[in-house]
């Protein structure tokens, strides 16, 4: 029997009437590769769309994955991108980015994932950069198929920029297939719509199941799934707010640059408006941890 990980509900600041399903880091789990943080919400109308000021990232790439509903990104490299279903918005946060994120008025529904990859030490402080790809491949099992908008997946190949041996894809699942996993990955299927199946147990919409290394995958039903894995991934890190660093003091730092507003974080203009400060650190040292 494989894990089935529940999500744990969370109210964002951003948007107090909806409940965030995060289906890690919690207890149960806490990465898949470098897969640091999986999000999923929706689908909602949108009565409470997504607006979320500026803010920083740093040691990160954010990917925004949405299902339906279309968001504008700004950031401050510069970029202007309005986000599709099926498109894929990939941020490399590196030494330090911000961005800002708003819902587009028109599209009644709002559904989507989003995921963090802790970059590995050796890359964490590149220049921060933004890309955006509306073409990707799919790879088909029948009458099933996978769009694959990180690593690859059989045939198919993103041209997304990683760090860290990753896969993510978009699994369209109609009928029995058999995904070709790399046996060095360890694998997580989240559901995010319909029945679906995996390995004889069957998977709720927003419960994700945990495949280790070397697991394989035998998928039946009909739904959409979200397919995450990697290389396992060792480095211990500090993951506080919206940063990803190494240390205590090196967060400390982030937090107070942030705040300070200073020329460490270009200023950019978009539709929010304002910023959005660092809360209060803890009273305690943050460890950095597996
Ligand atoms: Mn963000």
């Amino acid at each position: 029997m494989s894990l089935i990980v529940k999500p744990r509900l969370v109210k964002l600041t951003t948007r107090t009437e909806v409940d965030i399903k995060r289906s890690f880091p919690q207890p149960a789990l806490r990465r898949i590769g470098a897969w640091v943080f999986l999000d999923h919400f929706g689908p909602t109308e949108q009565v409470d769309g997504m607006v979320v000021a500026n803010h920083p990232h740093t040691g990160l790439q954010t990917v925004t994955w949405p299902f339906a509903g279309e968001v504008e990104h700004r950031d401050s490299v510069g970029s202007v991108q309005v986000l599709r279903p099926g498109e894929l918005n990939l941020m490399t946060a590196g030494r330090g980015i911000s961005h800002s994120e708003i819902s587009q008025v028109g599209p009644k529904s709002l559904h989507a994932t989003q995921l963090w990859v802790a970059l590995p030490d050796a890359n964490r402080n590149v220049e921060p950069f933004f890309e955006h790809h509306d073409e990707l491949p799919v790879v088909s099992f029948g009458e099933s198929s996978a769009k694959v908008f990180i690593g690859s997946l059989g045939s198919a190949v993103s041209p997304a920029t990683v760090f860290s041996p990753l896969v993510g894809a978009e699994l369209q699942v109609s009928g029995e297939f058999s995904l070709p996993l790399n046996p060095s990955f360890e694998h997580g299927i989240l559901v995010v719509a319909g029945e679906v199946t995996v390995n004889g147990q069957t998977v709720g919409v927003d419960d994700l199941i945990y495949l280790e290394v070397g697991e394989k995958a035998v998928v039946s039903g009909a739904g959409t799934a979200i397919l995450l894995g990697g290389e396992p991934f060792d480095e211990h890190i500090v993951m506080w707010w919206n940063f990803i660093g190494r240390s205590h003091a090196e967060i400390v730092a982030w937090r107070e640059a942030w705040n300070a507003q200073g020329a460490d974080w270009p200023s950019f203009e978009d539709k929010v408006g304002g910023w959005i400060p660092a809360p209060e650190m803890p009273n305690v040292t943050l460890n950095p941890r597996r």
